[in-house]
């Protein structure tokens, strides 16, 4: 049975993990991998996680099972989180949450329910978008196709160009759109570009679909969340992924939710029992432990505000490194213009590098990104700032 079977070429970004461990230069700086790090270089537990799991140890009194949908509580707090009370409360039963194995879960599962309702749906994702969706969403089955996004060249939006490909998507589509923090490329739509996307929406009928695994560290919780909140109130159809991997710092303890919204409270209970199912026949209920600690968190006054200024910070440190970095390129006497990355928001931008320069960075000077030149900028401290730049402006130049 498995005699021929093929080897597959390791995944670029493990590999790059890989090299920069074995590495012994003390210079050394790691760009690449997703995770937010602090000034040490350390992603750290955040401290009302901690209190959670504190509390949790204390106070659980079973390990019996919970369900498909998971958690209610955590449910209920983390659609707040997401749409916000007031609009919560007035979608009412039209929108149902699920708790979901991370964000990945929650967009497996969403794409299973969609090819379960309607086989082989079209599913148009930005070019460029975060690789791993292709598979999470098209091992389902969805068709994907791309809709023109970022300019890699002028860095910023092809605005024109993606309202041009939406608009011959319809009502037998799905449009993939980042929340907030654009992965990879940093750059989010503007609130007058959400507007017009959602009119269109309106107009020719494709149904969003959000993934928002970064809320919370672009401008603030609820700024974060304008794009969703104007879709969920504008249209009768949405589908939102969110993730706490980020915004709690529980990476492993797989915490996200999908959130479904439709047009009547009929069909989202249908709906919903079509998720329960779909979830039953993938893995049959969520792990509980990072949704228990978020709960805990957003149930209690006290660790709900200490989670909210550690959260804070963090994004503090990622918009003040990106004008750092900025600044500390054009202090090496560089021609080009990088103030974009001081615009674009969340943890990535592209540094717009060829991929040349980009293996003389990580051949020459140990700073290890990836070829798109994609940097996690929270990678950054002040102490490797100065030669990252003036390894930068020494590639550039050469
Ligand atoms: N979507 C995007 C765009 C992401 O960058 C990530 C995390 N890297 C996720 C979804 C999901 O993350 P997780 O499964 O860890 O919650």
């Amino acid at each position: 049975m498995f005699e021929n079977i093929k080897n597959l070429p390791a995944d670029p970004i493990l590999g790059l993990m890989a090299a920069y461990r074995k590495d012994n230069n003390p210079h050394k700086v790691d760009l690449g991998v997703g995770v937010y790090k602090d000034e040490e270089g350390r992603t750290p537990v955040m401290r009302a996680v901690k209190a959670a799991e504190h509390h949790l140890l204390a106070t659980q009194d079973s390990k019996t099972y919970v369900a498909p949908a998971g958690q209610d509580s955590f449910n209920h707090h983390i659609a707040n989180l997401v749409f916000g009370k007031r609009l919560n409360t007035e979608l009412g039963g039209r929108r149902v949450t699920f708790q979901t194995p991370g964000g990945c879960g929650g967009l497996r599962l969403a794409a299973e329910f969609v090819q379960k309702v309607r086989p082989g749906a079209r599913i148009l994702v930005s070019d460029p978008t975060w690789a791993n969706h292709i598979p999470l969403l098209g091992d389902a089955g969805l068709r994907i196709e791309t809709y023109p996004y970022y300019d890699k060249v002028n860095h910023g939006i092809r605005f024109d160009q993606m309202m041009d490909a939406l608009s011959k998507a319809g009502s037998d589509d799905l449009v993939l759109l980042h929340g907030c923090c654009h992965n990879p490329c940093g750059a989010d739509l503007t609130q007058q570009q959400w507007q017009a996307v959602t009119e269109l929406a309106l107009q020719n009928g494709f149904t969003p679909f959000i993934d928002m695994a970064y809320q919370g560290l672009g401008d603030g919780l609820d700024e974060d969340a304008y794009g969703v909140r104007l879709m969920a109130e504008s249209l009768s159809e949405l589908i939102v992924v969110s993730s706490c991997s980020k915004n709690f710092g529980l990476y492993r303890e797989r915490t996200g939710a999908l959130s479904l919204i439709t047009g009547t409270q009929n069909a989202t209970a249908a709906a919903a029992s079509q998720i329960a199912a779909t979830a039953r026949g993938m893995y049959s209920m969520p792990p509980d432990h990072g949704a228990a600690v978020v709960a805990t968190i957003l149930e209690d006054q006290a660790l709900n505000n200490d989670w909210q200024a550690e959260l804070q910070q963090v994004r503090s440190r990622i918009n003040d490194l990106r004008g750092a970095l900025v600044k500390a390129i054009a202090e090496q006497g560089v021609d080009q213009d990088f103030s974009f990355i001081q615009a674009e928001k969340g943890m990535f931008s592209f540094l717009g590098l060829s991929v040349d320069q980009v293996h003389r960075l990580v051949n020459d000077y140990s700073i290890y990104l990836v070829d798109s030149s994609r940097i996690n900028i929270a990678g950054i401290n002040h102490n490797n700032l100065p030669y990252l730049a003036s390894s930068i402006a020494t590639v550039l130049k050469d």
